[in-house]
């Protein structure tokens, strides 16, 4: 018995080591010598690739942020050679596209640089103090074969100030500084921030431990801001009622704005010096929950066009007004419902985005489907356009849909189910069960399961430039819009504001009460 089961491991040790091998192996080094030039050098060791030439790509693009960033224009000093040492062939074929020609099976290393210049969330950065590095901007898949696992080690020995490493990538056991991703979705999904990082005291929601590390954060009352954040991380994880991880990280990249959502973290430009009054806990309280409610509603409940994604053209879909708008609308929810705000300021935030798509003429032209479809060439914020007139932000139209949307399901329902309803349901079905992403029609048809009728009317405010009536949404919490006239910058405008109407009814205020956790 003991000599049989001996053979047979033989035999699996050595069929293993053959599909170890035949498996085609990518490890990246990142190395700073030249950090205060703002140099990153990139090597890449590549083995077992059943192919003659091997063509390397650069991502347009990271998701998350939807627009083209062009990143191969940062890579310069490209270089390939053999495991001898001796050069290979190269032929660049587009801006973005490198084709490596080598004897199929042999390794061969790549080398390259990435200049960088500009400090933002959505491209890669270093100086002498810290160094952040977005993978999309980084690291060259392998055309095809994006399904690969990649190692990734980070080399900043020669830079004595960067001490620690935070970023979502899993540790390689038993190796320091050496990560690993199943493949490159993962990879291209896990920043790294480098750097004399601090970690903010921890927190746990429903056990699952959520972190804060970050870089250049100031100096503010720690414990008191994660005990906020942690009221408000929690609101977000009871409209869902399940955590999908093991850890949770922030990864704060220094004072600025903008931040971008993961599956297990997120990367956030953040100063605690920014604290200072409620309008800042507001909008910094705010700005951190709907990077979280993102882990959800983008990269679990997606749209069906965001994944697989195009890494060359962008991934274009008419629903970010549901993954952005609807995320500003709860993160107004999960702040408020924390009692971190009261309710007019979180009816203020909500009019706030009623001044500025009122006053803004492209709602006359464009729907929130078209705006969402549209952002690759209209910017973010439907501000950099051929147009701009002829533009709106979903991230102003978004919330307030959001809002109405809310009020009717709840409504129509007798205040049972909410748009808190529609997005656990939309979780449970296309995210835990069917594992794909849903259309505009699933998305509609989720909400009218919740109402128990039709929504065609509401979903022409998203596929229409019909007038909002706000009125009588509001109304069915009690609630009120006015507006009045001032001069900004010399030209006139309407600021809008919410209220609460002079006495309710008891289904109102069940309404009002329930929808805003009071
Ligand atoms: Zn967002």
């Amino acid at each position: 018995m003991k000599t049989k089961i001996f053979c047979l491991s033989a035999f699996f040790l050595i069929a293993g080591m053959i599909r170890a091998q035949s498996q085609p192996q990518l490890r990246y080094t990142v190395s700073m010598p030249q950090a205060a030039k703002g140099k990153f050098h990139i090597s890449l060791d590549a083995a077992w690739f059943n192919q003659d030439s091997v063509v390397l790509k650069m991502p347009n693009w990271m998701p998350g942020y939807y627009q083209l960033m062009n990143y191969a224009n940062t890579v310069d000093s490209f270089v390939a050679q053999n495991i001898n040492g001796t050069p290979l062939t190269v032929r660049k074929t587009n801006n973005n596209t490198w084709v490596i020609l080598n004897k199929k099976n042999s390794p061969f290393r790549v080398t390259y640089q990435i200049q960088t210049k500009r400090k933002f969330v959505a491209n890669s950065f270093i100086d002498s103090a810290h160094a952040y590095i977005v993978p999309a901007n980084h690291f060259m898949y392998v055309a095809s074969m994006l399904q690969l696992p990649v190692q990734v080690k980070i080399n900043s020995a020669d830079q004595p100030r960067f001490k620690k490493i935070a970023t979502g990538l899993e540790l390689v056991k038993g190796k320091t500084n050496v990560f690993t991703a199943p493949n490159f979705d993962i990879l291209y999904d896990c920043p790294i921030l480098v750097g004399d990082l601090h970690e903010l005291p921890a927190f746990k929601v429903r056990g699952v431990p959520h972190r804060f590390i970050g870089y250049n954060m100031g100096s503010f009352d720690e414990v008191l801001f994660m005990n906020t954040l942690q009221k408000a991380i929690e609101q977000g994880v009871n409209i869902i009622d399940h955590i999908p991880f093991k850890e949770y990280t922030f990864i704060g990249i220094g004072p600025g704005r903008g931040g971008i959502e993961h599956l297990n973290n997120t990367t956030v430009s953040f100063s605690g010096n920014e604290l200072k009054t409620p309008a800042d806990i507001n909008r910094i309280m705010n700005f951190l929950s709907h990077e979280y409610f993102h882990h959800y509603n983008v990269k679990r409940i997606r749209p069906v066009e965001l994944g697989p994604f195009d890494y060359d053209k962008g991934s274009k879909t008419t629903q970010l007004w549901i993954s952005e708008g609807l995320s500003v609308y709860f993160e107004y929810l999960m702040v408020k419902r924390a009692k971190i705000v009261d309710r007019t300021m979180f009816l203020n935030n909500i009019a706030n985005n009623i001044t500025a798509h009122e006053n803004n003429p492209g709602k006359a032209y464009q729907s929130l489907l078209q705006a969402s479809y549209n952002t690759w060439a209209d910017g973010p914020f439907g501000t950099s356009g051929a147009d701009k007139n002829k533009a709106i932000s979903y991230y102003d139209k978004g919330p307030i849909v959001g809002m109405l949307l809310d009020l009717a399901i709840r409504n129509a329902s007798n205040n049972q189910f909410s748009l808190d309803h529609v997005m656990r349901l939309m979780y449970k079905t296309y995210y835990q069960q069917l594992q794909r992403g849903f259309t505009d029609a699933e998305f509609q048809a989720a909400c009218e399961q919740m109402a128990g009728k039709s929504l065609a009317n509401e979903f022409e405010y998203i596929s229409t430039t019909k007038e909002l009536d706000y009125q009588k949404y509001l109304g069915y919490a009690g609630l009120t819009l006015t507006s009045t006239e001032v001069e900004k910058s010399g030209q006139k405008k309407l600021q809008y504001k919410i209220g609460v109407l002079p006495s309710l009814n008891p289904d109102q205020l069940a309404i009002l009460n329930s929808w805003l956790g009071d």
